[in-house]
């Protein structure tokens, strides 16, 4: 099979990029939105997509539940990112890097009835399908990766302020070209992006690497409350630990990570609880371990390798629940 090239082909990458070419022609007002607790790939798509609809001359909106994270207001359109939407009637809704309708959080779930076209695209192999038109690609790194393809079939001029934006979710999504899921496309892509203008070191010092020292203040909580079982290795960290040390973020992707590359690990788990008494798990694992079931099947969704998912408190009750469906997991695979 002939691989398709980033060079315009006669043919658009995707099958689905007519049809969000006509419904993007249809509409004046376009509300662009993300996932809850977002991410370099959430927040890079959201500003990419928005440039990209500026260019055609649209009049947009960018919203994201608890809007922004401080440590990304270095992308553009940052400043002008909302926590919801406005009252204003909108055409079109793009939702980017979001695998069902409940991780777009209030920004969708409170907007009026009836809702216009709904284009969905993302790159988490737990999505549901949820738009109108569904630009799904599981193979890609990042939902940015398929924002590149689709603005060539789009005809979008690859400014450097797009590039940058494109770049910061392929940069963060593979936290720099590590993780199991890069294709030679990933480093053609992030090549295209760098020659239009993006600037790799400083997406890789601000949107990677920094961090405030209360994160790993958290990490060494987490690190003394870890355990390890027949290839599971998790740990906890509770609201009054989190308060003890004045980390306020609701993030563990470093934590978790950090622990998966443990040489005997299977799965990795980190269970954080909220502010309002929920606990967010995220999960990790490699191949062939799957945690994109593990979390749908509670309720939450993303990749084979990095998932999460949102459960009931109290902690030491979603502990038991993780810890026994994650063994279970393990040892499901270890008999395929
Ligand atoms: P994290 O562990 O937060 O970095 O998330 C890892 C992956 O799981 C990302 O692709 C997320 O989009 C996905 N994910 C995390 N939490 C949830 C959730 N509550 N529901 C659905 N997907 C989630
Ligand atoms: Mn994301
Ligand atoms: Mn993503």
């Amino acid at each position: 099979m002939a691989a398709k090239t980033l060079q315009k082909d006669i043919m658009q990458y995707y099958k689905e990029s007519q049809a969000i070419k006509d419904a993007i022609a249809d509409a004046e007002r376009i509300l662009i939105i993300t996932h809850v607790d977002p991410d370099g790939d959430a927040l890079g798509s959201l500003t990419a997509v928005g440039l990209a609809m500026q260019q055609l001359g649209k009049s947009v909106t960018l919203a994201v539940d608890g809007g922004l994270l401080r440590r990304f207001s270095f992308l553009p359109l940052a400043d002008q990112i909302a926590q919801s939407a406005d009252n204003t009637t909108y055409d079109l809704i793009i939702s980017v890097d979001c695998g069902d309708e409940q991780r777009m959080g209030h920004t969708f779930a409170d907007l009026p009835l009836p809702r216009p076209t709904l284009i969905n695209i993302d790159h988490h192999v737990t999505n549901t399908n949820f738009g109108s038109i569904n630009l799904v690609d599981a193979e890609a790194a990042s939902t940015t990766e398929i924002l590149t393809l689709l603005f060539n079939d789009l005809d979008i001029r690859m400014t450097s302020d797009i590039a940058q934006s494109l770049l910061t979710g392929l940069v963060t999504d593979t936290l720099g070209f590590r993780t199991l899921n890069v294709t030679p496309r990933t480093f053609e892509i992030a090549s295209q992006m760098m020659q239009a203008g993006a600037d790799l070191p400083t997406i890789t010092m601000l949107a990677l690497n920094l961090k405030p020292l209360s994160t790993l203040k958290m990490w060494n909580v987490g690190l003394s409350n870890m355990r390890m079982k027949n290839g599971l290795i998790w740990t906890t960290i509770s609201k009054a630990e989190r308060d003890a040390l004045g980390y306020n973020g609701t993030g563990s992707g470093g934590l978790v990570s950090m622990m998966s590359d443990v040489e005997t690990a299977a799965i990795s788990v980190v269970l954080n609880e909220l502010d309002d008494g929920r606990i967010s798990v995220s999960f990790r694992s490699r191949p062939p371990y799957n945690v994109a079931d593990l979390a749908m099947n509670l309720g939450g969704g993303g990749h084979p390798l990095a998932a999460g998912c949102t459960l009931d408190g109290p902690l030491d009750k979603a502990e038991t629940l993780v810890v026994d469906l994650s063994l279970q997991a393990i040892e499901t695979a270890n008999h395929d």
